[in-house]
Parts: structure tokens; C-alpha cells; sequence
């Protein structure tokens, strides 16, 4: 079946045709400065005329938040589109964006059967003590205050991949994945599901990531609030678009300037990208500890899969857990068609991948599953 994938986020949408016998895309494109050089619902109307042609069989949207209410990928209906609107207030940036996709592509193809896949759903299995707040649990209940976990469909792909890559069940493997991208997070999965990740309630908590602060003790905002007398709305911008990398070196968010900012000697992009280093090998331990050790490490994202030196940098001298890197298979440039590199020395008890991560076959996969389970 040919399934349309469409990502629509805070500033751009992703889309791909996937034909789901083959796994391969048959049309993909990317539609950017959405709500800048052109308005949403004109982009929207301008992607699908174009895809009128393609026999599209069924709709899957990425939907960034789906609160406590999803455990899978749901066949969109009124209800399922009151519950992504109820979730917008934890997602302000994306959840309405989503929504516009789902609205506009239900007009546009008003047969065809859509599916949402929530990047919080493969978190629904995170432990209560994983997921709890040590705060007062009236607040709690009363505003869904719990850590939920995001970048689902990510690293339920790769970890997937690597127990095909290993050649072993998934339901017998401690898989520790990272992926370091724009946004940035860790999951410790336990047999295939998710028992913690780094990001919490929102996709601010973890990981230092491109623009966003990830943890940080919240005392320093109540300091910055009475100081600075920042509002909401201040402290709002400054965690997720001017903090991070960006905040750290006050150059950039991007790697591969900051690595190449860094080798020509500017401090600010060099301690950005120990903070950053130190941070995910703080989470390594952390999750180590949390799965008695790990079968494997999954490394994915932009930097993940790309950086050799960064991946040196956050896996060396973890000779303690059993871990070795092989120096010369992660410099190895991976073929196209390789989404998959073994990195690790032939004595590392934990197996080391870089995985390419597919997330719209996974939202194509999870679109389909969700479909054969509608009577
Ligand atoms: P997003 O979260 O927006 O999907 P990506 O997964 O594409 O982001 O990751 C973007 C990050 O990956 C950027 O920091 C970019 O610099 C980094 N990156 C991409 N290619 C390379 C490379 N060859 N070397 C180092 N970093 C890279």
C-alpha cells in the first residue's frame, strides 16, 4: 500500500510517499519557512494537489504529543482530534501545527484513512517510578504533570534494526539508543520497550540539544525570574531558542560549524561541545546502571550518525562497562546504502551501531498495524 507520511513541525513539512511492500519512498519533498515565506494551510493545499496522482491508500501524521492517552498509533477520528486538540496546551509549538495537517488532509482526500503516531506512545510503558515528578501529586494529577518521553518512533526503529543486526530477538536485548540531533534524547529499552528516556514532560528535559537548555536546576529560573524579572514568555524563548549549543557558544547550534569552529580555536564552541559530550555520557551511566548493562548502544540523529569525533568523544574510556570502540570502523564512511555501521572492537562485550534513522517507515509501518487492527 502507498501510504502519504506528512511531518508537519513548528516550521516546515516533511512529507514522503512510502510503499510499504517495498520500503521505499516514491516522493518525498520538504516544504520550509511554513508561516513565514508561506501561510499553513496554503502549503498544505499546495503539497496534497500534488499528490493527487500517487493512489494514496492511507494517511499517517506524526503527532508530537498524545498526553497519557495513547499506547499506539489510533485511527484519526472526532475523538481522537478532540484528545490531539486537549494536547496542545503540552505542545503549543507543534500539537496545532499537527492538527492543521490532519484537518487539511481529511478535506483534501476526505476517503482515505488517516492514523495518528504520537512520539510519546512508545514511552507508555516507562515505569511509574520512572515517570513520576517528585512533586506534590495533587498538581500532578490535576495538570498531567509526568515525564513523558518523545522521539518514539525513532528509537523503536533503530532498536528494531539492531536486533536484526545482531541477529537476536528484540524481546531478549538492553538496548541503550541515542539520538543526537536538532533535539537530542536517550532511551534505555528493556526487551523492545521503553523503561526511561531522557525528555520529560516536554522535549526540554535531558540531553543539551541544538537551541534547548535540556536539564538544568530550577532553582537558577526562579533566580532569573527575580533578577532579570524575566515573564513567562522570556524564559519560554530563552530554554528552547537561544539556549544549548547555541547558548554555550554563543556561535552556533550546528556541529559541524562548532567542530570546525572548535579545531580553529574558539573557546565558546569548544566547551559547547564538552557540555554536550558530558551530558549524554552522564545518561550512558546513568542507564547502565538503570539495565545492568547493555547488549547494545545505539547511536542516531544528525551527529549521531555523522560525527566520528563526537561518537569518540562520548563512548571512549568506558573500558569499566566492557565498552571498546574500534577507531577505525567509526572513521569509516558508511555506502549509501549502509544504514547500519558496527563500530565496536571484536572484544567490546556491548556491540556499538550507528543506525540511520528512518522515522516516516516506522510512522508508515505503524499506520499500516494500526489499520488491520479496525475491524
Ligand atoms: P533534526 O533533529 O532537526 O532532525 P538532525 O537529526 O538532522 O536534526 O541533526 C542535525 C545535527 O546533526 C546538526 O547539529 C548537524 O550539525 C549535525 N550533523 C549533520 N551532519 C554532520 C556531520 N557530517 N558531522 C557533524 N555533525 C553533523
Amino acid at each position: 500500500m502507498n501510504i502519504l507520511v506528512i511531518n508537519y513541525g513548528s516550521s516546515s513539512i516533511k512529507y514522503q510517499v512510502i510503499d510499504t511492500r517495498s520500503e521505499t519512498t516514491l516522493k518525498s519533498g520538504n516544504i520550509e519557512r511554513v508561516g513565514l515565506d508561506i501561510a499553513p494551510d496554503a502549503a498544505m493545499r499546495q503539497l496534497l494537489a500534488t499528490l493527487q496522482d500517487c493512489a494514496i491508500g492511507a494517511i499517517g501524521h506524526r503527532v508530537v504529543h498524545g498526553g497519557d492517552h495513547f499506547r499506539q498509533a489510533a485511527p484519526i477520528d472526532d475523538t481522537v482530534i478532540g484528545v490531539i486538540r486537549e494536547c496542545c496546551k503540552l505542545a503549543p509549538l507543534h500539537n496545532p501545527r499537527n492538527l492543521d495537517g490532519i484537518l487539511a488532509a481529511r478535506a483534501a482526500f476526505p476517503e482515505v484513512p488517516q492514523v495518528a503516531v504520537f512520539d510519546t506512545a512508545f514511552h507508555a510503558t516507562l515505569p511509574e517510578h520512572a515517570h513520576t515528578y517528585a512533586l506534590p501529586q495533587t498538581h500532578c494529577r490535576t495538570h498531567s504533570l509526568r515525564r513523558f518521553g518523545f522521539h518514539g518512533t525513532s528509537h523503536q526503529y533503530v532498536a528494531q534494526k539492531a536486533a536484526e543486526t545482531l541477529r537476536r530477538p528484540l524481546s531478549e536485548l538492553r538496548l541503550i539508543s541515542l539520538h543526537l540531533g536538532n533535539g537530542a534524547s536517550a532511551c534505555a529499552l528493556e526487551g523492545g520497550r521503553s523503561v526511561e528516556t531522557s525528555m520529560g514532560m516536554t522535549p526540554l528535559e535531558g540531553l543539551v540539544m541544538g537551541t534547548r537548555s535540556g536539564d538544568l536546576d530550577p532553582g537558577a529560573l526562579l533566580y532569573l525570574m527575580r533578577q532579570e524579572n524575566f515573564s513567562v514568555e522570556d524564559v519560554d524563548t530563552l530554554l528552547n531558542k537561544q539556549s544549548g549549543l547555541l547558548g554555550v557558544s554563543g556561535l552556533s547550534p550546528d556541529v559541524r560549524e562548532l567542530e570546525k569552529a572548535a579545531s580553529e580555536g574558539h573557546p565558546g564552541a569548544s566547551l559547547a561541545l564538552a557540555v554536550f559530550v558530558h551530558r549524554v555520557r552522564k545518561y550512558l551511566g546513568a542507564y547502565l546502571a538503570i539495565l545492568n548493562g547493555a547488549d547494545a548502544i545505539i547511536l542516531t540523529g544528525g551527529i549521531g550518525e555523522n560525527s566520528p569525533s563526537m561518537r569518540q568523544r562520548i563512548l571512549q574510556d568506558l573500558s569499566f562497562a566492557g565498552i571498546a570502540l574500534d577507531t577505525a570502523k567509526n572513521e569509516a564512511r558508511p555506502t549509501a546504502l549502509q544504514s547500519v555501521l558496527e563500530i565496536s572492537s571484536p572484544q567490546s562485550r556491548v556491540k556499538l551501531l550507528t543506525i540511520k534513522t528512518n522515522e516516516e517507515l516506522m510512522i508508515a509501518q505503524q499506520t499500516l498495524a494500526a489499520l488491520n487492527t479496525v475491524p
